[in-house]
């Protein structure tokens, strides 16, 4: 007979995925991401246009250092050599230049996403773009989500933030998805908004979407283009081939690559979760 734990992960990989796998989810599209971390050069840009597209409160140095940010998107620095981040470099150009990589970590939209069966009231979820998305209303501020995100991307409203808009910086929000209030918990949508106008504006124009109709604010704004999003359900779409190329495939927790060499990995993958954002390693020239 099989094990308890046995059936809790059997049902824990089949959450994943769709129904015609005999999984939970309908799915109508995979939306996913990938980061070259060769091409990242740490400028902040994304960070910066995320903050803008999604209403995302500026907090202040001292609710920043009590970890009261609301960055989404927040880009890690990793150094090769010990210690890099106490000599003098005084800029990420300079700290790039002595071994420093950088990592742009939001959530990862995982399809077995364990911030959502800990949710008590059904606030964060699965939607048929493949995305883990937040209702904000539904939202009672238990914090379950966050501690059961291994990622850490998830971000509390301890305040109201409005000081963060003075008028008139309040004519500059987005009118596309709403400003959050206290005690509601967001994180990356991979702007929803921009998804579901597009999916609109094809309704209206009689046609199917395709490659490309869709970007995010990061990649937009991305001045390497280090960003790429698609949908893996079309199989022709860029993202999709750059998945294939890189030999990374969803609903695996090990990739069993042919080729060694290539640069294509998730992060903690071995925790089952199957995350929908690759990275791409940087590649040293040593
Ligand atoms: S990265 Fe965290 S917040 Fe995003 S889907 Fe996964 S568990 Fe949920
Ligand atoms: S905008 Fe592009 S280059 Fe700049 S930090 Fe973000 S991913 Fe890296």
């Amino acid at each position: 007979m099989p094990s308890l734990l046995g059936n809790i992960f059997k049902g824990w990989t089949d959450y994943s995925k769709g129904v015609e796998e005999g999984g939970h989810h309908e799915y109508e599209h995979m939306y996913a991401m990938v980061i070259d971390l060769d091409l990242c050069t740490g400028c902040n840009a994304c960070s910066t246009a995320c903050y803008a597209e999604n209403n995302l409160a500026v907090v202040g140095e001292d609710k920043f250092g009590a970890r009261q940010a609301m960055h989404w998107m927040r880009i890690e620095r990793y150094f090769d050599e010990p210690d890099l981040d106490k000599t003098e470099a005084t800029t990420d150009a300079d700290t790039q230049s002595r071994g420093a990589s950088f990592l742009p970590m939001m959530c990862q939209h995982c399809n077995a996403a364990p911030c959502e069966p800990v949710c008590p009231v059904g606030a964060t979820y699965h939607t048929v773009d493949g995305l883990n998305a937040q209702v904000y209303n539904r939202c009672i501020g238990s914090r379950y989500c966050a501690n059961n995100c291994p990622f850490r991307v998830r971000y509390f409203n301890f305040y109201d933030n409005a000081e963060s808009w003075p008028a008139p910086m309040d004519q500059q929000l987005n009118p596309d998805l709403s400003v959050r209030s206290k005690g509601v918990m967001e994180k990356c949508s991979m702007c929803l908004q921009r998804t579901r106008a597009a999916r609109d504006t094809a309704k209206r124009e009689g046609r199917e979407l395709k490659d490309g109709d869709i970007q995010t604010a990061c990649q937009q704004t991305c001045p390497t283009s280090a960003i790429l999003f698609g949908d893996l359900l079309d199989e022709d779409s860029a993202i999709s081939k750059v998945w294939k190329n890189h030999q990374v495939k969803l609903g695996t927790y090990k990739q069993d690559k042919e080729n060694p060499e290539l640069r294509g990995y998730r992060i903690f993958e071995e925790l089952n979760v199957d995350t929908k954002v690759l990275y791409l390693e940087r590649v040293r020239e040593v």
